[in-house]
């Protein structure tokens, strides 16, 4: 409650007549008998005043007086000073010696904006619209006419009490009003520039503040970095943690980005915001050279390796960061948060996610990239996208025992577009389905063909995207293409990366139990680059793991890395799961691999991917000269 509240009916009357202030007391005070009775002032003061009036309906007047200007000047200051403000001051015009009330009334006004002064006057000049100009507002100055009769006195000062209550209800009323716009429109520019969840600057905010950093930045040899990172397998573990656990760790991830930042050299200018779903962006300003940034990077990238806390949980995290920083890949924020968005895109299709740097080179990249999406879809449809086949070997029997179905774009011009060029586009572009029916389809003639013409039973395995786990009719899909070329559904195996499945496990699960209890097989590619806990591997109806070509590549490279491929077979070997050998190069990677227990083994050393003739005319010359095969005498010793 502010002190003016507690203000009731306060009036000064300021004459230097005594005569005329006992007139005003008599008048104004309580008790007072109007000379000719009138009910009507009654009735106006009870409407005006409610309880602020006595027995009889009359209104209470606390009146106090002076007889001198400045002695009503110092009334007013004091009255405002302790928060008990008059509603009207009754003015003398003339108060020898001192100030006129005139004057007074001016140095009133500049105490007071809100009290209602009333000059008291024998004469009309000065004129009543000069005296607004003079002691403005207008509308709180009035004229009165000596002398007066006391039921007009009182009339006006009943009149111009309620006027002063009225006028303060609305000046609280606005102030309710200004206050909840102010707090509407700040909650407004919240909503608009801060992300909910983390409070930190969103995606709109991040481009100002980066405009601003570069503005500040010009007349310096400073850089301004942009760091865009997305949080590896966010969308699973929101899925299998709960949406509010999810909202948790964007909390987390958020402040420990900010602590982080707070650790950098020009800590006071970096700022941290939420730039996508699990996308976060650092803007770190003042940076000296690339020795910085790459010091700057790397201290990012290691804290949120850190694990994090969550409800009695440790979780480990990663991310994959794009980096693009002013002046040299753009001179204004959307350029460079652009470049920033291209390099973190390209980290985040990196099957180990890392780092990458903005190069000019992406930007040609994403020009390619453009004009290959334009084509793609036509020749997905004009049969373009064809199949090549790799060999699989069996370790055990020496024999081909699988083969891998891997796409190839053949471009009307004869060039060869290869997966990794074209599969992440179709997935952009949300046509990965037609891309998996077209290879499908392609298989299932194939083995249907080699069948008849060869009496050859090999299962070959199809690689699926993320996408297709969302598609409910993958099963049907699958049934519709193998019928009509009358395949059994075991010659078909389903290749999904290790990342993929966890991306979406929730929804990867039922579907991949549909698949099995369909019939098609169930292989983990790449296995070793993601996150596999065995605990929930063991639940999924799984059969084969391929152990990831990067680890089989640095097998000879050490002895740690061997055991890490023992590991993972002995792994494989106890949930009952084949393990195939991926990026087989080498007779001596063969034979290391043969030795650990794989059972299976794909690389260039047996066999690169051909197109189907090249590959049948491939499989011809293995079964006429099986033992001539370079491979298969090692191996055959090997075992023996
Ligand atoms: P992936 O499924 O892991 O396939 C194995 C990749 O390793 C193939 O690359 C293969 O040519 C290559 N490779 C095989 N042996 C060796 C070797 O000894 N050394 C080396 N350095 N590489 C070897 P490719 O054909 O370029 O395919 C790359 C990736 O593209 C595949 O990895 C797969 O994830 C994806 N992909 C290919 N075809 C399809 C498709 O039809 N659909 C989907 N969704 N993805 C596909
Ligand atoms: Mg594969
Ligand atoms: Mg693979």
């Amino acid at each position: 409650m502010t002190p003016e509240m507690t203000s009731t009916n306060r009036i000064l009357v300021v004459d230097d007549d005594a005569m005329l202030i006992g007139e005003y007391l008599r008048c104004l005070g309580e008790g007072f008998e109007p000379d000719c009775a009138t009910s009507t002032l009654g009735d106006l003061e009870k409407v005006l005043f409610g309880e602020d009036t006595d027995e009889n309906g009359a209104a209470r007047f606390d009146v106090q007086s002076r007889n001198q200007g400045k002695a009503a000047v110092d009334a007013v200051r004091e009255s405002v000073k302790v928060g008990r403000p008059y509603a009207i001051v009754f003015l003398d015009i003339r108060m020898p010696p001192g100030i006129d009330g005139i004057e007074a009334a001016r140095q009133i006004r500049e105490l007071d904006r809100n009290v209602n002064i009333v000059i008291v006057t024998g004469s009309l000049s000065p004129e009543p619209e000069d005296l607004g100009k003079v002691v403005p507002p207008a509308d709180r100055i009035f004229f009165f006419k000596k002398p007066f009769h006391a039921v007009e006195c009182r009339q006006l000062a009943a009149a111009l009490c309620g006027k002063w209550h009225s006028d303060l209800a609305l000046r609280r009323a606005n102030d309710v009003l200004e206050q909840r716009v102010w707090e509407r429109t700040e909650a407004l520019h919240k909503l608009a520039y801060y992300d909910p969840v983390t409070h930190l600057p969103n995606r709109l905010k991040l481009l100002d503040e980066l405009q601003l950093l570069i503005d500040a930045s010009t007349d310096s040899n400073l850089q301004t970095a942009v760091l865009l990172l997305d949080i590896d397998r966010f969308s699973f573990l929101n899925e299998t943690m709960g949406y509010k656990s999810g909202t948790e760790l964007l909390g987390a991830i958020g402040k420990r980005l900010v602590r982080t930042c707070q650790d950098l050299p020009d800590a006071q200018h970096s700022i941290v915001g939420r730039f996508g779903a699990d996308e976060f962006a650092c803007l770190v300003p003042g940076i000296k050279d690339n020795n910085e940034l790459e010091e700057i990077v790397e201290r990012v990238r290691t804290s949120i390796e850190e694990p994090f806390l969550l409800r009695g949980r440790e979780l480990y995290l990663k991310s994959s960061i794009g980096v693009a920083w002013h002046p040299v890949h753009g001179s204004d924020s959307k350029t460079v948060f652009s470049c920033a968005e291209a390099a973190l895109h390209r980290s985040m299709r990196q099957p180990g996610r890392c780092v990458t740097w903005y190069h000019r080179e992406m930007h040609n990249r994403a020009l390619y990239e453009f004009d290959l999406q334009s084509e793609l879809r036509q020749a997905l449809e004009n049969g373009e996208i064809i199949t090549w086949f790799q060999p699989q070997l069996s370790l055990l029997t020496g024999k081909i025992a699988g083969v891998e179905a891997l796409a190839r774009w053949l471009r009307p011009d004869g060039t060869i577009v290869q997966p990794v060029d074209f599969v992440p586009l179709t997935e952009e572009m949300g046509i990965s389905d037609l891309l998996f029916e077209s290879v499908l389809r392609y298989v299932s003639s194939a083995v249907s063909r080699w069948k008849a013409e060869f009496n050859w039973d090999v299962p070959v395995s199809v690689n699926l995207s993320a996408h297709q786990l969302r598609n409910h009719k993958l099963v049907e899909i699958i049934q519709s293409i193998l019928e009509k070329d009358n395949v059994e559904q075991s010659f078909l195996n389903l290749e999904l990366t290790e990342t993929v499945l966890l991306e979406d496990l929730t929804i990867a699960e039922p579907v991949l139990r549909d698949l099995s209890k369909y019939g098609v097989g169930i292989h983990i590619d790449d296995f070793g680059t993601g996150y596999s806990s065995l605990s929930y591997l063991a639940d999924l109806p799984v059969q084969t793991l391929k152990i990831d070509q990067s680890f089989v590549e640095r097998l000879t490279e050490s002895e740690t890395n061997a055991k890490v491929v023992q590991a993972i077979v002995a792994l494989g070997k106890a949930m009952g799961l084949d393990v195939v050998a991926e990026g087989v190069e080498t007779e001596q990677q063969l034979l290391m691999v043969a030795k650990y227990g794989c059972d299976l083994a794909q690389g260039f050393f047996i066999g690169k991917p051909m197109m189907e003739t090249d590959f049948l005319a491939w499989c011809h010359a293995v079964d006429q000269t099986t033992n001539d095969l370079p491979i298969l005498p090692a191996l055959a010793s090997e075992n023996g």
